[in-house]
């Protein structure tokens, strides 16, 4: 038997971002520490994430520490934006999925983000962090 995870993913949906393009929305009020859905993908090995990442511009990519998870054809996490001001964190869960989890209370409406953490984020960023209004 397959053990039943409650997570807020029917609540996650998608629509424009002022951030960037589409964004990840919760339509729940999500209490910080909980775990928002299970982030899963088709798995693919490191060769094959670069070579998409080069060649088909495929910036849908999670890495958990075994597997890189192509997101490119889920309907709702591939979505998330990135802010330096994150409001979800991603955590180990298996070989073949990550956890979206609340960084923080989430409000109603909220749009979620997370760190990508990779160095060219930095230099594209709009946040107040990257880009101080002075
Ligand atoms: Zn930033």
């Amino acid at each position: 038997m397959k053990k039943v995870e409650k997570t807020y993913a029917d609540n996650i949906f998608v629509k424009d971002s002022a951030i960037h393009g589409k964004g990840i929305f919760t339509s729940a009020f999500i209490p910080k520490g909980e775990i928002i859905m299970v982030i899963e993908g088709e798995m693919i090995l490191e060769d094959e994430c670069i070579r998409r990442e080069e060649e088909e511009d495929n910036v849908y990519i999670f890495w958990n520490g075994d597997t890189y998870i192509d997101t490119k054809d889920t309907d709702k996490i591939k979505y998330i934006n990135h802010s330096c001001d994150y409001s979800c964190s991603v955590l180990e869960r298996d070989e073949k999925s990550l956890y979206l989890a609340a960084q923080r209370d989430l409000n109603i409406g909220e749009e979620l983000t997370i760190d990508y953490g990779y160095e060219e984020i930095y230099d594209l960023c709009n946040c107040n962090i990257c880009r101080p209004t002075n």
